[in-house]
C-alpha cells in the first residue's frame, strides 16, 4: 500500500493526539512502515532522520538489536502478570537498579504505565501523606510555562495555555510561581517564597521539570535554582516533586538532571526514555519515610490504593532493564559528551541569522528560537514540511525549532540534521 492509501484508511476512523484533525487536509499524515537506528521509513520508501526521538522516547533509535533480543527472551517466559499480589523478576531487577542510580534516600518505587499517571501518583501521594498525618493540604504549586501531562491532575499543575484553559472549571487547584526560565533566578525564588508563605500549611508539594521545560518551548534554567528551591521546600515543609519524564535517562547531559544540582527530590517521576520507546512504563520513586506513612492495618484507611491494569508490565520492565544495560555497556553518558559538543559547535551559526532570537542547549537538547513572524503564520509547519522533503524529521514547537536526537546518531547524522535545518531557517529570513 502507498502512503496516500493508508492515510485515507486512517482518517476514516482515527482521531490523532495533539492534532487539529482538519490540519490533515493540507498536511498529510505519514504512515511509517519501518524504523531502524536513526531512521524511519514510510510506505512510499522515503527515509527520515528521526531528530526528535519520536516524541523524546526512542533514545537509542528504532529497532535496537539488543533490546529486540531481550524482548524475545522475556516473551518466551512471561509477558504480563497482575502486579497486586504477584511480582516478577524484571520488576525486581529494575527497581533495584533504579534505586542504585538515583540519590540514596529514594528507596521505594511505585510503577505505572505513562508519564501523566506518574504525576497523578506523586500528587496523590503528596496530598495523602499529609492527610494520613492529620493535615489537609489541598494546594499544589508548579511553575509558569510548565507541562506535566494531560490527565486532570497533571493538567491542573501544568501551565499549558489552550491545552488547559478549556478545562479550567473542572480542575484541582494549582498555583503557578514564576519560572527561572523566563525570569531572573532570584526573582523566581522570591516569588516561590511569596507563594509558599501566603499559603502556609496548605501546600503539599511543588512540582518542577528539572533544568528544561520541554513542552514549554524548551525553556532552560540553571541547576542553582533547584538547589535554592530544595532549601525553600525544606524551610516550608513541602514536598518537591521532580518531573524527569522528559529529561531523565541522559537527555540533560547527565543520567538524571537532579545530579547537576546535587539535590534529592521527595518524589522522582520517570517515563519516556525508560523503555527506549518500546513500551509504555513509568515509575515514581520516593523515600522510606513516605512509604511508612501509608504502612498500616488495612482498616486504618491510610493505604495508597492507586492502580493501573498494566502497572509494572513484565515486558516493559524487561525492556527498561535492557535500556539500562545499554547505558552501562556502551558508556552512553560519557559518549554523549562528544555529541553534545558537536551540536554546540555546529549550531553557533544560527546566531548570525536575523530571524534567530536565541540558541540554547542543555545536554542532548538544543533549541533555536525564531523571531519576527506574524503570530498567525504557522512557521513551525512550514519548517517541518520542508525538512521532511529533505529527509529530516523535526517538529518545531511554535517558533522554536529544536533537536532531541537519539543517542545513536552518528556525527554525520547530527551534521545533516543541523545543516538541513540551518538552510531552511535561513531561507525564511
Ligand atoms: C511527556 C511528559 C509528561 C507526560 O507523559 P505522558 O506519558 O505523555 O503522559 C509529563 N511531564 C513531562 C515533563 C513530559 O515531558
Amino acid at each position: 500500500m502507498t502512503n496516500n492509501e493508508l492515510m485515507k484508511e486512517d482518517l476514516k476512523h482515527i482521531f490523532h493526539p495533539c492534532s487539529q484533525m482538519k490540519d490533515y487536509e493540507k498536511l498529510p499524515l505519514i504512515p511509517i512502515k519501518k524504523g531502524k537506528g536513526s531512521y524511519i521509513q514510510d510506505f512510499d520508501g522515503n527515509e527520515y532522520l528521526d531528530c526528535i526521538s519520536s516524541w523524546w522516547v526512542n533514545i537509542f533509535g528504532h529497532s535496537n538489536d539488543y533490546i529486540n533480543q531481550k524482548i524475545n527472551e522475556q516473551i518466551q517466559d512471561l509477558e504480563h502478570v497482575i502486579f497486586a499480589g504477584f511480582t516478577h523478576k524484571p520488576a525486581i531487577d529494575l527497581a533495584k537498579r533504579l534505586v542504585a542510580l538515583t540519590p540514596e534516600p529514594l528507596q521505594k518505587i511505585f510503577f505505572a504505565d505513562n508519564g501523566s499517571s506518574a504525576i497523578e501518583i506523586a500528587l496523590k501521594m503528596a496530598f495523602q501523606y499529609f492527610k494520613n498525618k492529620g493535615e489537609s493540604r489541598p494546594l499544589f504549586v508548579s511553575l509558569e510555562n510548565s507541562y506535566h501531562g494531560e490527565t486532570m491532575g497533571a493538567l491542573a499543575v501544568s501551565d499549558s495555555g489552550m491545552y488547559k484553559e478549556i478545562y479550567e472549571d473542572i480542575l484541582i487547584k494549582a498555583i503557578h510561581a514564576k519560572t527561572p526560565s523566563l525570569h531572573d533566578e532570584d526573582v523566581a525564588i522570591d516569588d516561590m517564597r511569596r507563594v509558599l508563605s501566603e499559603n502556609k500549611g496548605k501546600v503539599s508539594s511543588v512540582v518542577i521539570e528539572p533544568l528544561i521545560q520541554c513542552a514549554g518551548s524548551m525553556k532552560m534554567y540553571d541547576a542553582s535554582y533547584m538547589k535554592k528551591l530544595r532549601a525553600l521546600c525544606d524551610e516550608f515543609g513541602v514536598f518537591l516533586i521532580a518531573d524527569e519524564i522528559a529529561v531523565g535517562f541522559g537527555r540533560s547531559g547527565t543520567m538524571f538532571a537532579i545530579e547537576q544540582a546535587d539535590i534529592c527530590p521527595d518524589f522522582l517521576c520517570l517515563s519516556k526514555g525508560i523503555t527506549g520507546g518500546y513500551m509504555p512504563l513509568s515509575v515514581v520513586m520516593f523515600s522510606n519515610d513516605i512509604y511508612d506513612a501509608f504502612y498500616c492495618e488495612y482498616n486504618e484507611g491510610k493505604s495508597f490504593l492507586d492502580s493501573h491494569s498494566y502497572t509494572g508490565n513484565t515486558i516493559a520492565c524487561a525492556v527498561a532493564n535492557a535500556v539500562l544495560d545499554i547505558f552501562e555497556n556502551e558508556n552512553i553518558i560519557e559518549k554523549n559528551q562528544e555529541k553534545i559538543k558537536l551540536i554546540n559547535e555546529q549550531t553557533q551559526k544560527f546566531k548570525t541569522l536575523k530571524n534567530v532570537q536565541e540558541v540554547r542547549q542543555r545536554g542532548m537538547v538544543c533549541a533555536i528560537e525564531l523571531q519576527g513572524y506574524e503570530s498567525n503564520r504557522r512557521i513551525n509547519l512550514e519548517i517541518f514540511q520542508e525538512a521532511l522533503k529533505k529527509g529530516v524529521y523535526i517538529r518545531p514547537l511554535g517558533n522554536v525549532v529544536y533537536f532531541m536526537p537519539p543517542y545513536c546518531f552518528t556525527n554525520e547524522q547530527l551534521t545533516k540534521m543541523i545543516d538541513v535545518t540551518y538552510e531552511i531557517v535561513k531561507s525564511k529570513l
